[in-house]
Order: structure tokens, then C-alpha cells, then sequence
């Protein structure tokens, strides 16, 4: 039997992920029917999605059996009341290693205190501004989901204290997991490099906020490639001001693109990357959604199935 795929996304990513599809469908043997057009949505089995303001009612999608999202953050779409067909997120080892090296690399420049060397060439031999090793300084990875604990990993190979937090408890070796509010406050009071690595749900939105970032020991960076309504922005802004926060690398905002008067782009202590920690990596990713159609059609458990209550 074939299988009706809509493509629903962008259309810039169809030239990239419609090749991609159609070789990860014929390597599962899944005889599929892919397009972006959308005919008749009573007749469509899967829909491969990506944010898109044409996709607002699942309604009339009566036959589909799974939406399979290109994105690995599905906070768009998981409370929309139409949706009532399984929701998977993207989980994607080329995405996972992405996120990896942009963590690793973003800490190490703090750590290291690169800056200073690249920006100041001005005759000034600053022997003084030697980093001490990184086993003396502790990193918080705040999420230790599929993101959380590949960029764990990583740090800790460079010898980093990583101290964990997530919603529920959990046992990494190499890593002090915590959870909770105590475990939280534990976490940021002695953290002099925080990454967020979160879902954004009602749980985690505005986490760090003039409180929390209080916490941290004055002159601590943070790293946000998670989503920008986990931080309160004024309340970084603010500590940024005043130095309690040294620097904050983020990667994602309330608005993107940032808008090119938001105070995050002149401030001196602010790093802005364009949402590029982690693209899905279509060679990769369609894999994974090749796998959970025929997952699906062999009525197989789903990979990376959403919990609609939690939100991620
Ligand atoms: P996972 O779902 O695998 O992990 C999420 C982690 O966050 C889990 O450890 C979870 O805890 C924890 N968490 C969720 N809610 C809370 C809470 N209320 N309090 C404490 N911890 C909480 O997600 P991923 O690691 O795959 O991805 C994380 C996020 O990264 C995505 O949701 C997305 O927003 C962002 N992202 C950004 C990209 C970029 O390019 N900038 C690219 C890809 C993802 P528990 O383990 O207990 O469930």
C-alpha cells in the first residue's frame, strides 16, 4: 500500500528534506507518496511538520496516524487543541552533535577567556588573565534530556564539574543530578557557567529570573541555546547591568528574528547567535521519521512520542 506523506513546512525546506525523504522511505521500504501540496487532507497517513501558518487545524487530517515534527522543541504545536493525533519530536544524532560542539565551544570560550586575547591587541602583556583548569569550574547543565546529557558528556570529558538539574531525578555518572527547587538553587549557587537545555512549557518559562540569577556567583556566564522564554529578560538585562551576570551567550529569543533595536544586540555582555546551535540535519532526521512510519505500520511503539500533559 502507498502511504500519503504531506510535507508541512516552510517551503525553503522542501528542496532540502524532500530528497532526503524519498531515499530514508525507499531504504525502509515504505512505499510513499510525498508531497508538499496538500490535496485531500482526509487521505493523508503521516504529516512530517515543521512551524508553518498554513497547518492550524488537524481536524480535517481524519486518517493520520502520526505527526512527525522536523523540530526537536514542539511548544508551537503541543497544546493545539485540533491536534489530536500522536505528536513525535525530532531527536537527531547530526542535530545532537551540533548542540554538542556549539555547547562546548561557547563554555570553553568563556573558560578560557578568549575574548580578551581576540579583542584585546592593544600592547597589553596580560599574563595575569591566565583560566584556572576546568575541573575547578563548575558547569550547570540545566536539562538533561537527549541535549542536556550528549553536552554533559562532553564537558565532563574535559574535566568540568557538571552539575545537573532536570524535572525528575535521575543517576549520570560523572554528573550531580539534582531536581527541585532545592536542587535548583544547589545547582545555580555554585555554577559559574550555566547552559539551559529545556523544553519551554508553563514549567520552565521564565526559570531564570532576577531570583535565580542572584544565586549564581557574581560574574557568571550563561549559555541559552534551550528557548528564550526561559529566561526573564529584563531581569538578565539587569544583572547584566550590574555585573552579576559577566555574559550571556544566547542563541534563542521571545522574538526571532531579534528584533535590530532589542538592547540584547548592543549590549556589551551579550553574545547573539541566530537560533544556529542546532539545525536538524535532513540526511540524519529523515531517518528517524522513515523510522517511526514504519514503526507505526508495523504497529511498533513511536520514537520521541510527546507527552501532551508535560509538554515535551
Ligand atoms: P528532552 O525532552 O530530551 O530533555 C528535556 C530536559 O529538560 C529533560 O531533562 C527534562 O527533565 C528537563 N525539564 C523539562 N521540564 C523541566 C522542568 N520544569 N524543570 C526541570 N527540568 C525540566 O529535550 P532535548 O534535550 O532534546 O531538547 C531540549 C530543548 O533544546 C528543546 O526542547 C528545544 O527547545 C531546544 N533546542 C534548541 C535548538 C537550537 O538550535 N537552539 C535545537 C534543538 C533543540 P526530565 O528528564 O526529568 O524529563
Amino acid at each position: 500500500m502507498t502511504l500519503r506523506i504531506y510535507f508541512s513546512a516552510p517551503a525553503a525546506d522542501w528542496p532540502e528534506y524532500g530528497p532526503h525523504l524519498t531515499s530514508a522511505f525507499a531504504e525502509a521500504g515504505i512505499a510513499a507518496e510525498l508531497s508538499p501540496e496538500l490535496g485531500d487532507p482526509a487521505k493523508v497517513d503521516y504529516i512530517v511538520y515543521a512551524p508553518n501558518p498554513d497547518l492550524t487545524d488537524f481536524t480535517p487530517f481524519t486518517r493520520c496516524k502520526a505527526v512527525l515534527s522536523l523540530w526537536a522543541g514542539v511548544e508551537r504545536i503541543v497544546t493545539d487543541p485540533t491536534l489530536t493525533q500522536p505528536l513525535c519530536r525530532m531527536v537527531d544524532p547530526g542535530m545532537t552533535e551540533s548542540m554538542v560542539e556549539y555547547v562546548t565551544g561557547h563554555v570553553l570560550r568563556h573558560h578560557l577567556g578568549m575574548d580578551t586575547h581576540i579583542l584585546g591587541k592593544d600592547g597589553v602583556w596580560r599574563h595575569d588573565s591566565k583560566p584556572p583548569l576546568a575541573r575547578e569550574r563548575p558547569v550547570a547543565m540545566l536539562g538533561l534530556g537527549q541535549l542536556g546529557q550528549a553536552c554533559a558528556a562532553s564537558l565532563r570529558a574535559l574535566r568540568f564539574p557538571v552539575l545537573g538539574w532536570s524535572r525528575t531525578a535521575k543517576d549520570i555518572a560523572g554528573v550531580e543530578c539534582h531536581a527541585g527547587e532545592s536542587g535548583l538553587r544547589a545547582v545555580l549557587s555554585r555554577a559559574q557557567i550555566a547552559v539551559l537545555l529545556m523544553p519551554l512549557t508553563e514549567g520552565t518559562r521564565d526559570l531564570m529570573n532576577a531570583d535565580r540569577l542572584a544565586l549564581m556567583p557574581k560574574g557568571a556566564v550563561i549559555v541559552n541555546p534551550g528557548r528564550g522564554p526561559l529566561i526573564d529578560d529584563a531581569a538578565l538585562l539587569a544583572a547584566l547591568d550590574s555585573g552579576q551576570i559577566g555574559h550571556a551567550t544566547l542563541d534563542v529569543f521571545r522574538t526571532e528574528p531579534l528584533p535590530p533595536d532589542h538592547r540584547f544586540w548592543s549590549h556589551p555582555r551579550v553574545t547573539v547567535t541566530p537560533h544556529i546551535a542546532a539545525d536538524t540535519k535532513a540526511v540524519t532526521a529523515t531517518r528517524v521519521i522513515a523510522e517511526n512510519i514504519r514503526r507505526a505500520e508495523a504497529a511498533e511503539p513511536l520514537l520521541h512520542l510527546v507527552d501532551r500533559q508535560r509538554g515535551y
